[in-house]
């Protein structure tokens, strides 16, 4: 395969000068390794398969090459990102408005939970791009006022998560309406064999940037695991981390609502100050808990899947999964909540006698090393 070329600055890549204006004063001053191979690959126009570690930094592949492909001066959609949740669409038209300030761009998070009448209103005035979660998306499109046919570039991202079971049939819809030959572009942390095989399905001839399996876990994210003896121990080891949590931002991992509902119930009956998030809270809900956290004025959040991709918070450094996830894969989005961009992060897991195999076949698959957490977790934090 021919060697993808690396470009060592944002000017080198030939951008619109009100983009490349947007990107710096967002705060930018040279690409990270993904932005410097994967950016002007999606601008040449070809289908991309781009992976490469949590934090950093995808999201501005995808959204600057999407801002320099689109023309400004057609008011149609060109542009459609899709990802998995409500969250992460409007995260990432937030991205995409920021950086496209100068450009006067218009980008649309057409999300669920909200109120259809908006996203009529805000589609029928002409949007450039659009972030949306499938769902929402597709009814857009069924009830013809999200129009597809200049739709030039469709990214997925967290693609592993959109190509799995729960979204399958939905992305295979959208795609459907998308004009033949429109750029397809495939992003996420984790690229497993059996999503490389479903892209052959929709994508043609794609460029492949893809990071090595012993490569996925960041050295800036340590990793521990405390043994407990039963499940119910893991509450009273929760409590006394408790003042480790608030050093700066921490987020907690269950495997079901229920299970957030509960911790987080006891833990505010113990007197601790926690918030919780998940996929059966009414949107305002979600919406406040999310502010909040992001705002630093709640700090310690618990959450199930929900929460495990694509989240930028810089200031959470440290994740615990006080239950395992259920796959691989969300292992190491869960604990890339943390180390955002370069910085330290600590990750957590809480592990009974059931769960030690697990914890081994982490760290065999990702070659990486999960020691026992030290006695003073705010000496590594
Ligand atoms: P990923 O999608 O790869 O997990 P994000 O796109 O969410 O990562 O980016 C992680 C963080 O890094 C964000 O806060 C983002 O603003 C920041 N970031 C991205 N690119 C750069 C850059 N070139 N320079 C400085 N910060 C960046
Ligand atoms: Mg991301």
């Amino acid at each position: 395969s021919k060697k993808i070329p690396v470009f060592g600055s944002f000017e080198e890549m030939n951008l619109k000068e009100d983009l490349l204006k947007g990107i710096y004063s967002y705060g930018f001053e040279a690409p990270s390794a993904i932005q410097s191979r994967a950016i002007m690959q999606i601008i040449s126009g070809r289908d991309t398969i781009a992976q490469a570690q949590s934090g950093t930094g995808k999201t501005a592949t995808f959204s600057i090459a999407m801002l320099q492909t689109i023309d400004i001066n057609k008011k149609d959609t060109q542009a459609l990102v899709l990802s998995p949740t409500r969250e992460l669409a409007i995260q990432i038209q937030d991205v995409i408005k920021s950086l496209g300030d100068y450009m006067n761009v218009k980008c649309h998070a057409c999300t669920g939970g909200r109120a259809v009448g908006n996203d009529m209103k805000s589609l029928n005035k002409g949007q450039h791009i659009v972030s949306g979660t499938p769902g929402r998306v597709l009814d857009m499109i069924n009830r013809r006022v999200l129009n597809t046919r200049h739709i030039k570039i469709l990214v997925m991202d967290e693609a592993d998560e959109l190509l799995g079971k729960g979204f399958q049939d939905q992305i295979y819809e959208i795609y459907k309406f998308l004009p033949p030959g429109a750029q397809v572009v495939v992003v996420s942390a984790t690229v497993p064999h059996s999503v490389l095989a479903v892209t052959r399905k929709f994508m043609n001839n794609p460029v492949k940037i893809l990071v090595k399996r012993d490569e996925i876990t960041l050295e800036g994210i340590k990793q521990y695991y405390v043994q407990v003896e039963k499940e119910d121990w893991k509450f009273d080891t929760l409590c006394d981390l408790y003042d480790s949590l608030t050093i700066t931002q921490a987020v907690i991992f269950c495997n079901t609502k229920k299970k957030v509902n509960w911790l987080a119930d006891s833990l505010k009956n113990a007197n601790f100050s926690v918030v919780s998030m998940h996929g059966d809270m009414k949107q305002e809900e979600r919406d406040k808990i999310m502010n909040e956290f992001r705002l630093g004025n709640s700090r310690v959040l618990i959450s199930t899947d929900v929460w495990a991709r694509g989240i930028d918070v810089q200031q959470v450094s440290l994740v615990i999964n006080y239950d395992l996830p259920i796959d691989r894969e969300n292992y190491i989005h869960r604990i890339g909540r943390s180390g955002r961009f370069g910085r330290k992060g600590v990750a957590v897991n809480f592990v009974t006698k059931d769960d030690v195999d697990t914890l081994h076949d982490l760290e065999h698959f990702y070659d990486t090393k999960i020691d026992e957490m030290p006695a003073d977790l705010s000496t590594v934090v």
